[in-house]
């Protein structure tokens, strides 16, 4: 390191505390980055890569930097890329400095932790989240520094918690460094691709550690005042984010106010495959919001809104009285359009109180966001006033809890100008009459200039030399300006103070000690107005709370008044939500496609399932027919309905459901390892574990990833489990291709056969897309091959290697003999079974009536046959 230079020595003794950054260094008005940072950081933004020391003898040195008076959108995209950033300042004035200027890392800005809006989503939360585990506890916590929000939870078994996870997104996770386990990786990939990672060793999450971060962060509070003290392991990771804040912010965070916990029994539970299939909040094929349940419901006007509409899609409620407070509202607020039509004007001009929140606390707002919070609470009263009036428990409470912050919008009313500038530094942000040193010196900048020019004229006329002039500069302020002709009429107290080629420059005491107070005020001005705007910025920020409060009431209120809107757009009705079994879907119809189509007609369906004779439902029909659509319809209805939503039905009774599983077929999960069939068979068995009786599952095509017999097998199997254990007999509805299975419901009391009509017409099918009772036929796959354009060759020869497969002639394993065939050779040699002298063989299998044969039957055939060979 000897030739390297001191401030080389500096950079890198601070880049060591700061490896897994890149480290913007401050010098003059750039942050400059070396070496591998430098590297990174020109390749991701896209900036030249120069070299120090090229020419003299040292090491060379990669370098870039960008300008530190625009440095946002570069942060923003190594954030985007997924980088951190640690910003290096200069904390001594280098013209003070002896030697090398001190420096010192003031902020590192992550994923999880951005406050700025170029690196946010509106409509989304930013979270930065802790994992850990204890015991086999796993314990979540997880914060959005933007809003303040913090809440940890807590739960038993590791693919719960990887689920939960999953559904929270966030952008940026810490891990113990136990985690860094190879084997523990690999399980864990489903939830660190892609996000930012920090490891952290053991003693951070230290109990005692972790309460003293838990007293200072909120105020002297334990996890008793903050009613977390059930949840040991979340606390420790409650423990880890808020270490991350104190390393990374360096200053407090004090719009963090306190930390919210919830337990997973209080919420319709989802997992991860579930919300995946059923589009909540993303579509499967691109991952967007446009498509999903979220993307249709969303018709909130705020930021805040937006993201509360999803966080109550991601938690169904459990609590019959608080569905059915939100039912009331939304019912209120359905029955007024107009006023609905007012709350959405008067809404639509509320900013994202929640991050200016933020910002404003973390001392990084502007005049801007000062203004714009004074403009969105402006529209509290107006809010109120229009809802004093309802009924709905909701609505009054929401009433009631919503500040209208009187005191901060005055304030800011007097002290910031209309319009204020975005830069903090040069003036133009106070308004005028807020304070009175501030008004006197504005007064004195403004006279300045009248009184030069009153000055000039007066030493115009007193020396008689009509070119002479005051003029400015910045080396020597105001000065006296005469040609050199005119030198010999300057009076006695004009001061030399420079010499031209053809005129002489002076002052006089009279114009300095104006100048001072001029010059002077203007310096002044902008030290005041910087320090009269931060005292107005902390006086807000001390209001955080109130503020947070009066946000949320007004997120909820725009999820209800959006609830309305849908439900009046798309003819929704209110569900009848209650504790006994029956579920009862009159006329329903799927939120989502209905919406998508806009030529087709939605042909609706009735829905009927309940613990006892109707537990089991099974669907069959033709691949196209809508059984998935079917099945998903009520799977969202009943979400719906527990969200506090009205319903896409004519009219509904929904039972409180613990759990909705579904289990789609030929998903692939390639992603982790698995084929097809794995995963179908994994979520199969965590559905046969988790589903109670107050349970909803859809089963969509299961045991397709395998042979026939197998799958018809298993399906059957999985059927009768569901229906004979009391203990997880989950109203189940079970779309199948095996029209075999529909033999299940003369066995069993609780199975019921539904199809999905279709009408044969000139060897083709029309669907009618209308469930009804009984189970289907056949498959009708080659109808639907031929709908799809498969050649006319192909479809006769199916056709003609069905009829052989419905005359029973299937190989061991349940492959069909394709080869026998009207135009075919024989078949080859191996697929024979049976030699001429295998009498036993043939004479059993003579016996058999196949077109009464059960699968199960089949399966003990083919074995018993095996035996005889
Ligand atoms: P299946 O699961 O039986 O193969 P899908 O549920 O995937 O069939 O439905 C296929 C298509 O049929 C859907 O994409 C949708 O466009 C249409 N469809 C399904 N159900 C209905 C319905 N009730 N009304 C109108 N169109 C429907
Ligand atoms: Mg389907």
């Amino acid at each position: 390191m000897s030739e390297l230079t001191p401030m080389m020595r500096q950079y890198l003794e601070i880049k060591a505390d700061y490896p897994d950054t890149i480290l913007f260094f401050r010098m003059g008005d750039f942050y400059e980055m070396f070496l591998d940072d430098a590297v990174k950081a020109s390749r991701i933004l896209g900036i030249t890569l120069t070299c120090r020391n090229k020419s003299s003898d040292g090491p060379e040195i990669p370098l870039c930097g960008v300008p530190f008076h625009s440095c946002a959108p570069y942060i923003a995209k190594l954030i985007e890329a997924g980088e951190k950033v640690a910003i290096c300042e200069q904390t001594e004035d280098p013209k003070l400095a002896k030697g090398i200027v001190k420096r010192e890392v003031v902020k590192v800005v992550t994923p999880g932790l951005v406050v700025e809006d170029a690196s946010l989503s509106p409509k989304e939360n930013n979270y930065l989240l802790a994992l850990f585990e204890e015991e086999k506890r796993f314990g979540l916590a997880y914060l959005d520094l933007s809003t303040g929000e913090f809440r940890i939870t807590e739960l038993a078994d590791q693919a719960a918690a990887l689920a939960e996870v999953t559904c929270i997104g966030p952008r940026e996770l810490i891990l113990p460094a136990s985690y860094r386990d190879p084997a523990q990786t690999k399980a864990l990939v489903s939830i660190t691709a892609g996000r930012a990672l920090t490891y952290f060793e053991e003693w951070v999450y230290d109990s005692d550690y972790c309460k003293r971060l838990i007293a200072n962060q909120f105020k002297g509070a334990t996890p008793a005042t903050l009613g977390c003290d059930g949840l040991p392991v979340a606390l420790l990771a409650a423990g880890a984010v808020l270490h991350y804040l104190v390393d990374t912010q360096k200053g407090s965070a004090p719009h963090v106010t306190s930390i919210s916990s919830y337990f997973e029994s209080e919420h319709l539970l989802l997992d991860e495959s579930t919300r995946r299939n059923l589009e909540l909040t993303a579509t499967i094929s691109e991952g967007k919001r446009k498509g999903s349940l979220l993307g249709l419901m969303d018709r909130t006007v705020t930021a805040m809104g937006g993201r509360k509409l999803k966080q109550w899609i991601n938690y169904p409620l459990m609590d019959l009285k608080k569905i059915v407070e939100r039912q009331d509202a939304v019912e209120e607020l359905l029955g007024q359009p107009g006023l609905r039509g007012e709350l959405r004007d008067l809404l639509s001009g509320v900013y994202d109180l929640e991050r200016l929140n933020g910002r404003i606390s973390l001392a990084s707002a502007s005049a801007k966001d000062l203004a714009a919070l004074k403009g969105s609470l402006s529209r509290i009263p107006g809010l109120k006033e229009r809802i004093a009036g309802l009924n709905a428990k909701l609505l009054r409470e929401l009433n009631a809890g919503t500040d209208p912050l009187d005191d901060i919008c005055s304030l800011i009313e007097r002290a910031i100008v209309e319009n204020p500038p975005f830069v903090l530094r040069e003036g133009g942000i106070i308004a005028d009459g807020y304070h009175e040193e501030l008004d006197e010196l504005r007064a004195i900048s403004r006279e300045g200039k009248g009184f030069i020019a009153r000055l000039e004229a007066k030493e115009k006329s007193r020396t008689g030399i009509s070119s002479l002039k005051i003029r400015y500069n910045k080396v020597f302020g105001y000065y006296i300006e005469v040609t050199k002709a005119n030198v010999s009429a300057i009076p006695e107290d004009y001061i030399r103070r420079q010499t031209l080629a053809n005129a002489e420059r002076y002052i006089t005491p009279e114009l300095k000690e104006y100048e001072e107070k001029v010059l002077g005020a203007e310096d002044r001005i902008r030290d005041l107005e910087f320090a009269l705007f931060q005292e107005v910025r902390e006086a807000t920020a001390a209001q955080g709370e109130r503020i947070a409060r009066s946000a949320d009431r007004l997120a909820t209120l725009d999820v209800l008044v959006s609830l309305a809107e849908l439900a009046h757009d798309r003819g929704y009705c209110r569900p009848e939500i209650h504790e006994g079994s029956e579920l009862s879907i009159t006329e329903g119809r799927h939120p989502v496609i209905e919406e998508m189509h806009s030529t087709e007609r939605f042909v609706p369906n009735d829905t009927f399932l309940d613990n006892s004779e109707n537990q089991l439902i099974i669907i069959t029909g033709p691949n196209m027919a809508g059984k998935s659509t079917f099945m998903r319809q009520v799977a969202l209805i009943t979400l719906m309905a527990q969200m506090g939503s009205f319903v896409p039905a004519e009219k509904s009774r929904i039972p409180l459901v613990d759990r909705i599983f579904t289990r789609v077929g030929a998903s692939d999960n390639i992603a982790r390892g698995h084929s097809t069939f794995m995963v179908e068979m994994m979520e199969s068995a965590a559905i046969l574990r988790g589903a109670t009786a107050k349970s909803l599952v859809i089963l969509d095509e299961i045991g397709r990833g395998t042979s026939t017999f197998d799958g018809v097998s298993i399906a059957w199997a999985v059927a009768e489990y569901l229906h004979d254990n009391k203990l997880h007999a989950a109203k189940t509805l079970f779309a199948t291709h095996y029209h075999e299975l529909t033999e299940l419901a003369v066995t069993r009391p609780g199975i019921k056969n539904f199809n999905i009509a279709v009408r044969e017409w000139n060897e083709r099918i029309i669907f009618l897309r209308k469930i009804v009772p009984g189970g289907a036929s056949h498959s009708y796959g080659i109808q639907v091959a031929r709908l799809a354009g498969l050649p006319q060759s192909v479809i006769e020869r199916a056709k003609e290697i069905l009829l052989n497969l419905e005359k029973g002639e299937y190989v061991e394993g349940g492959l069909p003999r394709l080869a026998r065939g009207k135009q075919k050779s024989a078949p080859s040699p191996q697929l024979s079974l049976f030699g001429a002298a295998d009498d036993q063989l043939r004479e059993r299998l003579r016996n058999v009536e196949v077109t009464t044969l059960t699968p199960l039957e089949a399966l003990n055939l083919v074995d018993e046959l095996k035996r005889l060979l």
